[in-house]
């Protein structure tokens, strides 16, 4: 439920309703807008509350959130949320640009390319050290030791580290060298991992699951939102279809979409949605003409031979292309770049 407050409530009266919502058995979250206070009545929902809270001092009216997630609804809060690490802000006027190699691969080459998306104009450098892969038998990431290795990227470069955490008892080390603590794709259901990253404080970017619906992804955005940690950016890399010509499908109507269901930012990944790096370029120009708040994507110096998924990762000189034409998109539907 959602108590909207009068314009003029007073704080005694906001905090009245809190407690007595609080007193009900639901976790009350006060919301303050330009305008008027709004406070969320969440928990399991039961006939009769509308009528035990209406009457309370300073209430407007008293609404249900239709929607299944509630602290990601934008009925709940309208105002858009705008996700905060160093220089990279998701959410706001600006389109944010997060680049880097699929794995860490060396302390050499994470700072060399660091330092050319710098120089492009990235705000977020990614790279994974726990990698997720579908093959056991494949390169698993150089976990500490590559998470040490973005750390000496940022201190050379001052670009926020985003990258992946696969498990609850890995974050607390995650989070001692991430600025964005990535959660990927095959894990978007892992409940525990969004409980434990919702605990960890730090911003987090959720990719969307490759068969999860829309309402499934912002269920799971709910788990971290539930914990505390309103720092949330939902990620679209692309879904399960049975179309075979690219590794998976983008669906970039995602973007307004979710825009209209959740106040939470909204990033494009075009190199895992299309798995071919001559589609990584038009299709970051297509996600930022959709109103996308940012684009991750995977560069390399020579991505042939990249320890993993080099087919859809482009070079710093087709970064550089992106760069150039997504500016003068954002432009075009008032953002910049
Ligand atoms: C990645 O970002 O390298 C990755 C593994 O992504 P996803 O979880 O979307 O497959
Ligand atoms: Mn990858």
């Amino acid at each position: 439920m959602i108590v909207v407050m009068k314009p003029d409530a007073t704080p005694a009266q906001i905090d009245h309703m809190a407690h007595h919502i609080l007193s009900l058995g639901l976790t009350p979250q006060v919301i303050h807008g330009k305008h008027q206070t709004v406070i969320a009545a969440l928990g399991e929902e039961r006939p009769g509350l509308t009528e035990v809270l209406e009457p309370g001092e300073g209430v407007e009216k008293v609404l249900p959130i239709m929607a299944p997630y509630k602290r990601a609804s934008s009925e709940l809060k309208r105002e858009r949320t705008v996700v905060r690490a160093r220089d990279l802000e998701i959410g706001g006027t600006q389109v944010a640009a997060i680049a880097g190699p699929c794995s860490v691969e060396s302390e050499d080459q994470i700072v060399g390319l660091a330092r050319k998306l710098k120089q492009l104009g990235a705000q977020g450098l990614r790279g994974g050290a726990f990698k997720p892969r579908t093959s056991p038998y494949s390169f698993q990431g150089h976990k500490e030791l590559g998470l040490r290795m973005l750390a000496t990227a940022r201190a050379e470069t001052g670009l926020a580290i985003v990258t992946e955490v696969m498990a609850p008892e890995h974050v607390a080390l995650v989070a001692e060298y991430a600025d964005v603590l990535q959660i990927g794709a095959r894990n978007m259901q892992n409940y525990q991992l969004l409980q434990a990253v919702g605990d960890a404080g730090k911003p987090v970017l959720l990719k969307r699951g490759m068969s999860a619906t829309i309402d499934e992804f912002l269920l799971a955005a709910e788990y971290v939102l539930d914990r505390g940690n309103s720092q949330v950016i939902l990620c679209e890399r692309g879904i399960r279809t049975y179309e075979d010509h690219t590794r998976f499908t983008l669906p970039l109507a995602t973007v307004p979409y979710l825009h209209e269901k959740s106040h939470l930012p909204v990033v494009v990944d075009p190199s895992h949605g299309t798995g071919k790096s001559r589609l990584v370029v038009p299709m970051s120009r297509a996600a930022v003409a959709a109103g996308a708040d940012g684009l991750i994507v995977e560069v390399h110096d020579d991505p042939e031979h990249a320890v993993s998924d080099g087919a859809q990762t482009i070079t710093p000189g087709a970064f550089a292309l992106l760069m150039e034409q997504c500016r003068r998109i954002a432009e075009a539907v008032d953002r910049i770049m």
